[in-house]
């Protein structure tokens, strides 16, 4: 891949990314395969004024070894040290940037059951540092880079050197970095349209939401009361702009956890702790799972489905055009970052505080009282489809068609 149009993705992840502000922390875990572009982002973020840049990288082949050879015990615990190292810096006002280049198959013949106690053990632990992105008390961001295996799944008809020129490709034209236009400015203007769409939705201060299509998906969404649309960029508690996700074509709110009614159907694999599940369902009863099945990775899913009492409820439903840049590229990324961008999707788990007027301000009970779902996981799985119509409830009774034929026509 051209080494221009890597730079200039590098400096969208630090100025339209986390928006580094001069003189500021960036604290940036990236994944192994990432050591290039990450030298690059390193290099941009000192250009763009950073005090101080540092990096830890992530290694999934040593993740796998971590399920493999360490019993229970060991995997239940997590040293202060690993968690200090980040909160230390967050607390001095650092800002966080997340560069992944997925394996997604890397954990799939490891033990769930081992998975889910480190998830739940690594979730209880980090609760405090989890607020600075979930809360956006300091500016945080998401990329993503290609490595050969992630390309030959993505493109599996390519020769690998091809794949991975594919990928690059792909990616590149998702986060609208191209030759001749600079990505700051293509990013300001696709922003004021996510922020007019916000408004409109926020206006409307729908009650319920109601999905279908010809999938089988019949879902009643409720949302809850003075509840806030989200998407493009944020703001954090510094006062900062920033964009969470790179790419990003959703908008998105907090259900409420115990008034969603139906059953939604998945209209793309969800990748879960390196695993993927493949044509699943979900039937929802009082806010809750009460049925699922899937052709694949089922007992995966039930071992998410289990972490706490909050997990079989649902914590976001987000809206994304069906003919969004990630949607029309035709591709299968399997990462959340890219595929849930490609749809609209709901997540299980815990929902943004800041989905809620005053929620981020809210402790736990509050926010729970209101509706808001407090989970130790957030999992996106993807439902939208060409023909996915959508209707609001902006009175009791009186619905506004949302979308039709999978595309806003709010
Ligand atoms: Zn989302
Ligand atoms: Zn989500």
């Amino acid at each position: 891949m051209k080494q221009s149009l890597c730079a200039a993705y590098a400096r969208l992840a630090v100025k339209s990314g986390v928006n580094l502000s001069e003189q500021q922390t960036l604290l940036i875990s990236a994944d192994i395969d990432t050591v290039e572009f990450t030298r690059m982002v390193v290099e941009q973020a000192y250009e763009a004024g950073a005090r101080e840049v540092l990096v830890t990288y992530i290694d999934s082949e040593l993740e796998r070894c971590q399920y493999r050879y360490q019993d229970e015990e060991t995997l239940r615990e997590v040293h202060d040290w690993q968690i200090d190292k980040q909160l230390d810096y967050l607390k001095k006002g650092a800002c966080c940037m997340r560069i992944i280049s997925p394996h997604p198959n890397a954990l799939k013949d490891c033990d769930p059951k081992k998975m889910a106690i480190r998830a739940r053990a690594v979730g209880e632990a980090s609760k405090e540092v989890q607020e600075y992105t979930l809360a956006s008390k300091a500016q945080w961001t998401i990329v993503a880079v290609p490595n050969p295996e992630w390309a030959a799944m993505v493109f599996p008809d390519q020769v690998p050197e091809k794949a991975l020129e594919s990928l690059w490709d792909a990616i590149l034209k998702c986060v609208y970095v191209e030759e001749g236009i600079d990505p700051l400015i293509t990013w300001q203007q696709r922003d004021e349209l996510f922020q007019q769409r916000i408004a409109k939705l926020n206006s409307y201060a729908f009650q319920r939401l109601h999905f279908t299509n010809s999938l089988g998906t019949d879902l009643m969404v409720g949302l809850v009361n003075r509840h806030v649309w989200g998407g493009g960029s944020e703001v954090a508690q510094n006062n900062v702009r920033f964009n969470p996700n790179i790419p990003t074509e959703e908008v998105f709110t907090a259900p409420h956890k115990d008034r969603v009614e139906g059953r939604v159907v998945a209209s793309r694999p969800l990748i879960y702790n390196g695993n993927v599940i493949r044509n699943f369902y979900f039937t929802f009863s009082h806010g809750k799972v009460c049925e699922f099945d899937a052709e694949e990775g089922r007992e995966v899913l039930a071992e998410m489905l289990a972490m706490d009492e909050a997990s079989t409820a649902l914590g976001e439903v987000a809206l994304v055009p069906y003919d969004s840049a990630i949607s029309q590229s035709g591709c299968l990324f399997y990462t959340t970052l890219f595929d849930e961008n490609a749809s609209c999707h709901l997540a299980l788990g815990s929902a943004y505080p800041a989905c809620l007027e005053g929620g981020i301000a809210m402790s736990e009970e509050e926010l729970k009282d209101k509706g808001i779902n407090v989970s130790l996981i957030h999992v996106d799985f993807m439902f939208g489809t060409a023909d996915m119509d959508v209707k609001g409830e902006s009175a009791p009774g009186t619905w506004v068609p949302i979308f039709q034929n999978g595309n806003f026509v709010l």
